[in-house]
């Protein structure tokens, strides 16, 4: 359901200080307990699902506490080659990680001015934790084998012990485990990752193709890899296709080339690609707004095509869970913008379906991505589509809950608005019988609405007595 929610900004009056290394666990160790903290470095052009499970499994293994993930900035071998920029690999760290409480992800790689050097790093990382915490890095065991060669090796070696990561067909073997250790004074120790063939430089060259890297990596990344067209991401209908789940091609362009987004080709071939967007039930729920929506538009004199795509487009994001839709905020650039929501990530969909919509098929019109944009929060100054969409999502045929029966019997009989302010206070009392936060932009809603009802009832009584 699309109801108007609430965010508290609980304890966010003050100014938050930068993390020194990361969000998530700069305060590590504090409390003098031994800590084991896991150190992810890599290039990350882009990162993979073998980066993260490797640092899974290396958390797993080594009994690690936490792993944070370290973009190198400039890497130290790689001078020559064209590396993706810092900022866009860290970005694409943040999107893969967010989701797991044990990751997190640290710019002091890409913060520092020249080359990288791991030594550098791990200096940085003993100087800001206490003794009680123990480093790990964690890296490919082909990068481990040149590690003799890395400046400052010795210094390395002091500071941290070693995850060499092994996957199919690159191994460290013993030998060599042994000369690095002996040679270095490293304590080195080996993770066997399960049957991961995965490699950044595998999933450039097949974006550089034209091949598929779906599963291959988060569907958060290969998003922004699109949105950005890196590693020669071609907008084709190929690779739209794998981003967004396109159903069957029946988009009906006119001989000018233009989508007719109100026509009948452009909804079914979006009922398609909402078919494989989200659950079953939830589909056969925009259907019933849509068709609600599109009834409501031709009892109020409103335009029925686009209600009843605003309708069956509402609930577009609705398939992310919590961290997900927070990162889809970030990723289509809309975060700032919904700050209060963050804390109350069911309000997000509706904001970032637009944003999305809009970026997809940028034929759409404003007052529909507007309606869509609107229908989980509301806001002052409702169009009547806004108001359609809003209200049709709470009423459309399955929906069974008490109550909602004698909203239907309302639609025609009642103007619009004080139709949508019978629905809105169905909303808020529902939330508060189940004792639920409410936005403050909610209650803005409500009063503003409230306010305009006096206004015509006092108009009304000053008729009357006339
Ligand atoms: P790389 O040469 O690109 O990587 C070598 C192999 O290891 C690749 O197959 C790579 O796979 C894999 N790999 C990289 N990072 C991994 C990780 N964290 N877990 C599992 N496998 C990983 O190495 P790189 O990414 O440039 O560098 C690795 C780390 O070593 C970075 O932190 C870098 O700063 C450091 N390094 C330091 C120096 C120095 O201080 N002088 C020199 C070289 C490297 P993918 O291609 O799929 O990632």
């Amino acid at each position: 359901m699309g109801l108007t929610q609430v965010g508290i900004e609980a304890g966010r009056a003050g100014a938050c200080p930068a993390p020194v290394i990361c969000e998530r666990f700069d305060d590590l160790g504090a409390d003098g307990r031994p800590v084991r903290l896991g150190i992810m470095g890599g290039t990350f052009d882009p990162i993979h699902i073998g980066h993260l499970a490797c640092a899974e499994q290396a958390r797993e293994a080594f009994g690690l506490d936490a792993v944070v993930f370290i973009p190198a900035g400039k890497p130290a071998f790689k001078l020559k080659r064209d590396v993706t920029p810092a900022e866009q690999r860290f970005e694409m760290c943040r999107l893969a990680v967010r989701g797991n409480p044990a990751f997190d992800v640290s710019r002091i790689e890409i913060d520092r001015p020249g080359v990288t050097y791991t030594a550098d790093t791990l200096r940085q990382l003993r100087e800001h934790y206490p003794g009680n915490v123990s480093l790990f890095f964690i890296t490919g065991a082909d990068a481990v084998c040149s590690i003799l060669k890395w400046r400052e090796s010795a210094a390395i070696a002091s500071m941290a012990e070693l995850i060499a990561a092994t996957r199919p067909g690159y191994a460290l073997s013993e030998e060599t485990r042994l000369t690095i250790e002996q040679s270095g004074n490293f304590r080195i120790h080996m993770l066997e990752t399960t049957g991961l063939a995965v490699s950044s430089s595998d999933l450039r060259a097949r974006v550089r193709s034209g091949r598929s890297i779906r599963y291959l990596t988060m569907q958060q990344v290969l998003d922004y890899i699109a949105g950005h067209g890196l590693y020669g991401w071609k907008q084709d209908r190929k690779a739209v296709r794998e981003v967004s789940e396109v159903g069957p091609d029946q988009d009906n362009r006119s001989e000018l080339g233009e989508v007719d987004v109100l026509g009948d080709a452009f909804y079914q071939a979006r009922r398609e690609q909402l078919k494989h967007r989200v659950k079953h039930k939830r589909f056969e729920h925009s259907l019933g707004v849509s068709e609600t929506a599109a009834r409501m538009a031709r009892v109020y004199g409103q335009d029925e095509r686009l209600a009843r795509l605003a309708g069956l487009l509402h609930d577009w994001d609705k398939a992310y869970d919590d961290e997900g839709i927070r990162a889809r905020a970030v990723e289509l650039g809309v975060a700032e913008q919904l700050a209060s929501y963050m804390d109350m990530p069911h309000l997000l969909h509706g904001p970032t379906a637009a944003a999305a919509l809009a970026r997809e098929f940028p034929e759409l019109p404003s007052s529909l991505l507007q309606a869509i944009r609107l229908h989980t929060t509301g806001a002052v100054g409702m169009s009547p589509l806004d108001l359609i969409v809003y209200v049709a999502d709470v009423i459309e045929p399955t929906r069974d809950c008490p109550g909602v029966d004698q909203l239907r019997d309302l639609v025609g009989k009642v103007e619009l608005e004080e139709l949508f302010l019978e629905t809105l206070a169905y909303v808020i009392g529902n939330l508060i019988e189940r004792r639920k936060l409410i936005h403050s932009d909610t209650v803005t809603v409500w009063n503003h609405y409230v306010a305009r009802a006096q206004e015509r009832g006092a108009s009304n009584d000053v008729k009357g007595s006339k």
